[in-house]
């Protein structure tokens, strides 16, 4: 047994009471119990991970994450799986947006009910220009973890640990703000029942397009572990275990690593889940991740993100022309935003809506080439007017960043600048 089996076991045997040190107490053979200690992802390598575990909080917290409702339903699960296996069969497209990082201050009806509204309108876009169904998924109702190239960053001459969102830490640049926190998985789990909520009852209105048949669906990268196993849950019909933080979970480009615990616990999982694919993937390594959360090939199981950058062909060509030798039926889904960052000379992260243009357009012609269909978009987009990606008449040029930036983490397309990258992706 794990040492944090011990110290789960021991808050549950001290009705929740925290001892200093985890004590050895005899196995209580209960389902419960068993499921919550020596899975693989407990003892495989985790890249990305808070710096937590010593916290008096922690074990508490992980606690009463296990004893709380899943927010997602295997009934919702099997309805977005048979609609991902529609685009995977060709015959419709993934639309995928929203934040680089949700923000807890932003979880209220307002800002929730905009950013459902937006995300509807560009998939009714995308369907009118496309011909076909549109199956709309938000970065949205748990986005709230961010893996960081560096693990520190400086503000006016002092190092502080980097933001890594809210459900990690606070983006206010004081060393105390930036402390990471197990508490705020408690925070964000919160925040995240009520954005689904509210995505409930959008998706459950009758009044819905038919050009967007279902959705609107909830996605984020499962990064945090300790968050995610905590919320692991087994259907009571067949006792298969689904992951009750999302519809759609995702690796991300560090998280990825087939022998890794990310990348474990979402093959334990039945929900239908996603993977991000960076230019320096190696196509061998790929493959074994499919082969590790799509073993049945199951058309809608998996579905793969490329973020290649602005010239993604000979790095995409690799990775196509290996995941179809291997005979995984996935969604290949076009992320244009995460290979095209760059900082401006005055340290302002952004990215060129050209080069967005251009990925779009070279990750069609491949997918194209090789027999494959370009299943959609993931996009960071907000739901207002921000200036934060340069291009298009609302951001002319550099100076326009300073108008409007308010994001959390990367820079977002405003939904003039997304409709753009709709109509290019449809031409
Ligand atoms: C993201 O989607 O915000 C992200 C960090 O992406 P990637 O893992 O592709 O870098
Ligand atoms: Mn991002």
């Amino acid at each position: 047994m794990t040492a944090r089996g011990l110290a789960y076991l021991d808050v549950r045997l001290t009705g929740g009471r925290l001892m200093t040190e985890p004590m050895p107490i005899p196995v209580v053979e209960t389902d419960e119990v068993r499921s919550a200690v020596g899975e693989p992802w407990e003892s495989a390598p985790a890249a990305q991970q808070p710096q937590w575990r010593a916290h008096s909080d922690y074990h508490r917290t992980c606690a009463q994450l296990r004893d709380s409702d899943p927010l997602v339903t295997p009934t919702e699960l099997d309805t977005f799986r048979t609609w991902m296996a529609v685009v995977a069969g060709g015959q419709g497209q993934l639309l995928q947006l929203g934040d680089c990082a949700e923000g807890f201050h932003e979880c209220t009806p307002a800002h929730t009910f905009a950013k459902i509204d937006m995300l509807r309108s560009l998939a009714v876009d995308l369907a009118a220009r496309t011909g076909g169904p549109v199956v709309p998924v938000g970065r949205l109702g748990g986005q709230f973890a961010k893996p960081r190239s560096r693990p520190t960053e400086c503000y006016g001459g002092v190092e502080l640990p980097s933001f890594r969102g809210h459900m990690i830490n606070s983006e206010i640049p004081t060393p105390s703000a930036r402390q990471h926190d197990p508490r705020r998985m408690l925070w964000a789990y919160e925040a995240s029942a009520k954005v689904t909520r509210w995505l409930g009852i959008h998706r459950d209105r009758g009044t819905r397009p038919s050009s967007v048949p279902s959705g609107p669906w909830s996605s984020h990268e499962a990064l945090v572990v300790d968050y995610e196993a905590s919320l692991i849950r087994r259907r009571e019909d067949t006792g298969a275990a689904y992951l009750g933080s999302t519809h759609l979970p995702w690796l991300g480009e560090r998280t990825r690593d087939p022998d890794g615990a990310n990348a474990l616990l979402l093959a334990a999982v039945s929900n239908p889940v996603a993977c991000k694919v960076g230019p320096a993937a190696d196509p061998v390594a790929l493959v074994r991740l499919c082969g590790l959360l799509d073993p049945d090939r199951e058309p809608g199981r998996l579905t793969l993100i490329p973020r290649m950058g602005r010239d993604p062909v000979s790095a995409l060509t690799n990775v196509v022309v290996a995941v179809r030798r291997a005979g995984h039926p996935v969604v290949w889904l076009c992320d244009p935003m995460h290979g095209n960052t760059v900082t401006t000379r005055n340290g302002t992260k952004t990215r060129y809506l050209d080069d967005i243009l251009a990925e779009v357009a070279g990750f069609r012609a491949v997918l194209e080439r090789y027999d494959q269909h370009p299943g959609g978009l993931h996009l960071e987009v907000a739901s207002s007017e921000v200036t934060e990606c340069i291009g298009g008449r609302s951001v002319p040029n550099e100076d326009a960043l300073a108008y409007c930036y308010t994001s959390l983490c990367d820079p977002r397309l405003n939904p003039e600048q997304a409709r753009q990258v709709l109509k290019a992706w449809a031409q």
